[in-house]
């Protein structure tokens, strides 16, 4: 079953497009968490971390180097920012399409909550 995210990367669903190159789609967050709430998604369909094969190193690399060039692009790189995969449920993860929040703009609190 396509996720949603397929959708946006195929033009199916519309979404707003900030970076797409031969191998990540990167776009704005529908229901943004922080000022800046970006995206970053690879192309192929990859469900979690867990599916990442050793084979994908240099793309999972590429997806942090487009964050940190978002980062600057937004105007963030210097106050600093949160790059954030959720993996199944304990991690939060809601679409089973991997991909990394880049999240900033204003001061983000704890990384998690403490219990
Ligand atoms: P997750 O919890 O899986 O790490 O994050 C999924 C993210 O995708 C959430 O922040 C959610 O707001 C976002 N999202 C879910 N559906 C859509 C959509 O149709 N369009 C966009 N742009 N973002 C979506």
């Amino acid at each position: 079953m396509p996720t949603v995210f397929d959708k946006i990367i195929s033009g199916e669903l519309p979404a707003t497009i900030v970076h797409r190159d031969a191998r990540v789609t990167a776009f704005l967050d529908i229901k943004p968490a922080a000022p800046v709430h970006i995206l970053i998604v690879p192309n192929k369909a990859i469900a979690t971390v867990n599916d990442i094969a050793d084979a994908d190193a240099a793309l999972i690399g590429h997806m942090i180097i487009v964050a940190r060039d978002l980062a600057r692009q937004q105007k963030i790189a210097e106050d600093g920012y949160r790059l954030i995969i959720n993996c199944n449920a304990h991690g939060g993860q809601e679409v089973y399409h991997l991909h990394l929040h880049l999240l900033g703009g204003r001061p983000l609190g704890p990384m998690v909550t403490r219990t």
